[in-house]
Order: C-alpha cells, then structure tokens, then sequence
C-alpha cells in the first residue's frame, strides 16, 4: 500500500468510511502524496497522454478560435487569456504561437494558469516564462477582466461523489476499511433532497454522480462572463447527463482497481456537460464531438502545411497524429466540446449549434 493508503486507513479508522469524493480529493490533491502534487503525469513515460501532447495542431487552432471570439467581442483589452489545469503548459503554448500575428491579442492578454500542482507550475512557468503568466489556485482568483478561457481534461480530474438507488432509496458509495484493506460500502438510505432533482426519476439499481467541484467553479466563470465579457471553451470526455458509474483509474496506461493504489493512479470520471449548463447559465453551444470541431476549425489544412516540412518517421507520427485527435474511432468522437459565451455575444465558431 502507499504512503497515503496508510493515511487513508489511518483517517478511516479514527473517524469512518469517508465519501468517494474525499477520497478522490485526497488521492489527486494531497499536497505531499497526492497524484498531480508529485508528478508529472503526461506521456509514454507517464499514465496517460492529452490531446495537446499528442500534436501542436489542437492548440492552434483552437487558439484562432479563442482569438476569432475576442475578435467577435469587440477586442476587449486587457483581458485574461486563461487556462484550467494547463498540465505542461502545452496547449498554452501552442496557443500563443499561433495567435501572434493577431494584432493586440498578446498585448491585451494577462495569461493565467489556475494550477494547484506545484510541479506542473513549475513545468508551466519553464515553457511559458516569455509570456508572464500568473498562477491562481481557484476560478475565484481569476482577474476581474473579460475572460477568455479554455480547459482541456480539466473537469475529469475533479472529485464525484456516486449515489445508487436501492428498493430503500438513495445511498451514497463510501470507502472503508475490511480487513485491514480499503473497500467501497455505502451510506443508509438518503432523503430524496440529498440527490440532483434531474435523478428523481431514476429507478432502482441506477448509479448517478455529482461533481460540486464543477458546478462551483463553473457557476464562478459563468458569473464572470456574464458581467465582463468572454467564452469558455471545454474539451473533455463524458456526455449530456452522464449516468452509471464512470470512476476509473489509469496507471501506466493501464485500468487499474480504484483504490488499489492511492495518490499513484490517475482517477477521473466523464464529465456532466449539462450540468456545466445548468451552472454557468451562459448561452452554449451544442455538445460537439472533439473530431467535427477541429476539422471545422480547419486541421486538416494545418496539417497539410506542417506535413510539408515532414518526412519519414516524422511524417508518419504526424499523420497518426492527425487520425488519433480527429478520428471518430479514436479521440474524435469520444471526447466532447462545448462552447460558453457572454449573453448577446456571437457563437464561437466551429461547434455545434445549441441542441432543440
Ligand atoms: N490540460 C492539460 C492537463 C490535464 S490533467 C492537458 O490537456 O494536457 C489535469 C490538470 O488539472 C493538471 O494540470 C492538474 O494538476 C490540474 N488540476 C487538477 N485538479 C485541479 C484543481 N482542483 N484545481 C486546479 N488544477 C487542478
């Protein structure tokens, strides 16, 4: 077992099971042992790889796109270009490349990374330090400026709480302790009012999930937008209303047991989008597959370009590349995007229209 299982079972002992949300806080967020508090994550070498690791092309052209809805909005100076959970710095990075020649873009932009690991910031302020970025802790720190913001596999990261109907009612899933190992059980029956009104309907045996994280934070930059100005752009997997048990856990590029290995293994769930609607309250795009977006927002004509100056083995990761972001068999369909924007302002280009 980890050094945090131990804690874990020492907490669990002295106090009770605890919910799965406070094990998942402790497991990616302790700042001694917690997942992204001691490490790098990212790559071969790591547990998993993100869409902006895997080629230069996601990040500009979603970067344009950022730019076109600053554009839309009248060129609001100064703004804060931010970004949640940058991991690398890399999005960021491929992001203001490609907007240079955007007049008074970088000039109007205060870059802010809302990071708590401080190995990932440290990696952040390597690879962004020409372009000054600030660091913030929560959405709550953000500048009081129009924002435009982007979170790429940022929400997954949050901790769930999951919640299953039995003949009795609702019960929350817990983690304790039997037999000296750490094991999942759950809550007595809960009062109807402890679930999200839209499960009310859901008949025994359902599992259902609940991210107050992300209601949090997205209401925040809901409330920002609106009063300043901005979009949002979220890229992520998951669905509209998400049900059944999404916690997984990926170690090594491997599924591994939720709790066989605390603070060392990856925990993510898929994330709600409509309940990122219902917190922001901004007018929204429709949910659009990660593929149909970045083709929308022109990819392929990137690719083209950059695959002029590739050859050999270059060449082929470029255009693998290419099908693994865009491909509806690979990343293309399963994650999703969707776009928030201040009232009265245009859609961002390239997603989906609102959904009837
Ligand atoms: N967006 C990056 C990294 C995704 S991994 C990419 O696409 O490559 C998740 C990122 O969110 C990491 O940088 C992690 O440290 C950060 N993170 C996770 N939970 C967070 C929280 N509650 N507040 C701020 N950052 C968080």
């Amino acid at each position: 077992m980890t050094a945090l299982g131990d804690i874990l079972k020492a907490r669990i002992t002295a106090t009770g099971p605890i919910t799965l949300a406070d094990y998942m806080a402790a497991c990616l967020q302790h700042p001694q042992f917690g997942y992204y508090a001691s490490r790098d994550p990212f790559g071969a070498a790591g547990d998993f790889t993100t869409a902006p690791e895997i080629s230069q092309m996601f990040g500009e052209v979603l970067g344009l796109c950022l730019a076109q809805c600053w554009l839309d909005q009248g060129s609001p100076a100064p703004f804060a270009l931010a970004e949640l959970g940058p991991g690398r710095g890399t999005l960021m990075a491929d992001i203001l490349r490609a907007t240079k020649t955007v007049p008074g873009f970088h000039n109007g932009a205060q870059v802010v990374l809302v990071e708590t690991s401080p190995t990932l910031r440290a990696a952040q302020s390597q690879r962004l330090a020409e372009f000054a970025p600030v660091w913030a802790n929560t959405v709550e720190d953000l500048p009081d400026l129009p924002l435009f913001l982007i979170a790429n596999e940022f929400f997954d990261a949050l901790p769930i709480d999951q919640f299953q109907r039995s003949a009795a009612g609702w019960h929350q899933r817990l983690v304790g302790l039997v037999d000296g190992t750490l094991q999942f059980g759950r809550s007595p029956a809960l009062p109807e009012s402890a679930i999200d009104p839209r499960f009310a309907e859901d008949p025994p045996g359902s599992v259902v999930e609940a991210n107050p994280a992300l209601a949090t934070i997205a209401a925040t930059i809901g409330q920002r937008i609106a009063a300043r100005g901005g979009v949002a752009l979220v890229i992520d997997y998951g669905g509209w209303r998400s049900k059944g048990d999404t916690l997984q856990a990926v170690r090594r590029h491997q599924p591994d047991p939720p709790l066989a290995h605390p603070g060392e293994a990856d925990l993510t769930a898929h994330v709600d989008f409509e309940a990122l609607v219902l917190a922001t309250g901004l007018p929204h795009s429709g949910l659009t597959d990660q593929g149909a977006l970045l083709n929308r927002l022109g990819i392929a004509h990137r690719a083209e370009r950059l695959a002029a100056n590739l050859a050999g083995d270059r060449l082929e990761t470029h255009r693998a590349a290419l099908h693994r972001l865009t491909d509806p068999r690979e990343m293309g369909s399963l994650f999703k995007a969707i776009a928030f924007h201040a009232p009265g302002t245009p859609a961002p280009p390239g997603f989906d229209p609102p959904h009837a």
